[in-house]
């Protein structure tokens, strides 16, 4: 199958299908290149066994680690990418994140352009993904030039309460900024499948759902799906050609303008691993060998407080932000956010507790409240993607800037005791829970040291961008899609396609 476009996308996740968005104002040309299909709506998107235990929605592919262990990652190859089952967890970074910070054991370094910079982006990336949230509440809110455009969800009385108790320590508990179709009309129902779920209602601000599907409505944009892009072609030059790959097992060539791969912080790499040639040993883009290393996931723990005495009848779980010790853990060193997640249900413990009989779990999770703790992690050159001798993605993974995590979470604990939990449970992220993954093909304005430019282009090969997480010179500690989306659109503003 052959096809062409002015601009060709890989990927129609978050950075994928904002930048499909973008373009299409632009009246530009753009056909998006998806491997997986559709997200059926059917009984079983809000099934915790089906989502969580059986794993439905993700693919059968593993990865494997440094010592040859198969793992099964994060991603959901779908149209929409790993935003149908995210959860519309939609902050935005603060000002502070785009510069540089020393840690102790770690540099988180500077981005190759301002919050400033992206900041208009940001607004117009809330309004795309229908962002609800509110301003005055959380002491460490970057500036804003518009206003959330639609107010934030409020608390259930459990939740309620507990953030008066932790409101009586003297923190600032914040409502977290969500994208839902919540507005009077708007088809969300606040349930619990929402975090971590497909949205059966449509109403999760996901990016088929905000931005590709409108985006196609114009007109100048294509989806074809099942789409399987492995290499990128260069010929003897510095342009892109084409970029090949697979549809149901016939080979796919398909030629263009100007090419961004959005598959991914290890899709994305890969694809750019694959292609060696005798101009591109190493592969495309990637003299600097820098194509893979500094893989970022957050450092994050699951945490979930016990009070046996408070039944926790919360439905829609996930409204509340601490961010007080986001830029100061105590020791006037950043230490991140620790915010609630969707209502954890006894069956979705099962995929950690798998021995523990399912009525104690519910039991449990009748009783408790459930948090992420995130800290940053630093990019390093030994963590890194590669693709093997099998042309399988290797991940190899350590962890860095830990001892903040330890920080944060003895905070996040202490803050839960005194909020009158008796126990906290928590559950550390490991290789496989790497949503939120990203570094891998980094920003920068040096081309010695970073392999795109401030707009997520190639310093080496013109025609040729990465727009999706792999870009972030940096994780900072909040959620990453807002961010993703918002340098989408400015990619697609701010560049000349044609
Ligand atoms: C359970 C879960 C909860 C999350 N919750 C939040 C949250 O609340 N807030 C938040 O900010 N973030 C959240 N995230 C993370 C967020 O979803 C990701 O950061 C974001 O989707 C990454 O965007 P992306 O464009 O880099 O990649 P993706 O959104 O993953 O999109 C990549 C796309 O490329 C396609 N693709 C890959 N390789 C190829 C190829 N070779 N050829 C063709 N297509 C290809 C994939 O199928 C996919 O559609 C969550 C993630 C998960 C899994």
């Amino acid at each position: 199958m052959k096809d062409s476009a002015t601009v060709v996308i890989v990927g129609s996740g978050m950075g994928g299908s904002t930048l499909a968005w973008g373009l299409a104002r632009r009246g530009i040309d753009v056909l998006v290149l998806e491997r997986g299909d559709y997200l059926p709506r059917e009984r079983e998107n809000w099934s915790p066994e089906a989502v969580f235990v059986e794993r439905r929605y993700k693919p059968d592919e593993t990865w494997v680690d440094d010592d040859g262990q198969d793992f099964r990652p994060g991603v959901h190859y779908l149209v929409g990418g790993n935003t149908k089952v995210y959860g519309a967890s939609l902050p935005r970074l603060r000002e502070r994140d785009f510069e540089r910070t020393d840690y102790p054991s770690g540099v988180s370094p500077a981005w190759p352009f301002s919050y400033a910079d992206l900041e208009p982006y940001y607004s117009q990336a809330e309004s795309l993904y229908r962002v609800h949230g509110t301003s005055g509440e959380d002491p460490t809110e970057p500036w804003r030039s518009q206003p959330y455009p639609y107010p934030a969800l409020g608390h259930e009385p459990y939740v309620q309460e507990t953030v008066l108790r932790i409101e009586q320590q003297g923190l600032h508990p914040s409502r977290t900024s969500m994208g839902v179709d919540l507005q009077p009309g708007g088809a969300c129902i606040r349930c619990s499948t929402c975090d971590g779920f497909p949205c059966r209602l449509g109403a999760k601000s996901d990016a088929e759902t905000c931005a590709l599907g409108p985006a196609m409505m114009g007109g100048h944009v294509r989806l074809l799906t099942g789409v399987r892009i492995d290499r990128i072609e260069t010929g003897a030059g510095d342009r892109v050609i084409a970029v090949t790959g697979e549809r149901n097992g016939e080979p796919v060539e398909i030629t263009g303008g100007s090419f961004v791969l959005a598959g991914g912080a290890a899709n994305s790499a890969a694809m750019l691993l694959r292609s060696t040639s005798d101009r591109w040993p190493g592969g495309v883009a990637n003299s600097t060998d820098l194509v893979g290393r500094n893989y970022m996931v957050h450092n994050n723990t699951h945490i979930a407080a016990i009070d046996p005495r408070r039944a926790n009848d919360v439905v829609f779980q996930k409204t509340v932000a601490v961010n007080d010790y986001y830029h100061d853990a105590g020791d006037g060193i950043p230490g991140g956010t620790i915010q609630l997640i969707g209502k954890v249900q006894g069956s979705m413990m099962k995929t950690h507790a798998t021995r523990a009989p399912l009525a104690v779990l519910n039991r449990m999770a009748g009783r408790s409240i459930e948090w992420l703790v995130m800290t940053e992690d630093t990019p390093s050159p030994d963590n890194r993607v590669r693709v093997n001798r099998d042309g399988r993605i290797q991940v190899s993974w350590q962890r860095t800037n830990y001892d903040r995590h330890e920080l944060l979470l003895g905070k996040a604990k202490r803050m839960l005791k005194d909020a009158g939990y008796i126990g906290v449970f928590e559950q550390r992220f490991g290789i496989d829970m790497n949503s939120h993954m990203c570094g891998t093909v980094r920003a920068g304005l040096d081309p010695t040291q970073s392999v795109l430019d401030e707009h997520c282009r190639s310093h080496e090969v013109s025609n040729l961008f990465v727009v999706d997480s792999s870009f972030f010179p940096s994780s900072g500690a909040q959620n990453p899609a807002l961010t993703i989306g918002a340098q989408a659109l400015r990619v697609a503003a701010e560049v000349n396609w044609n």
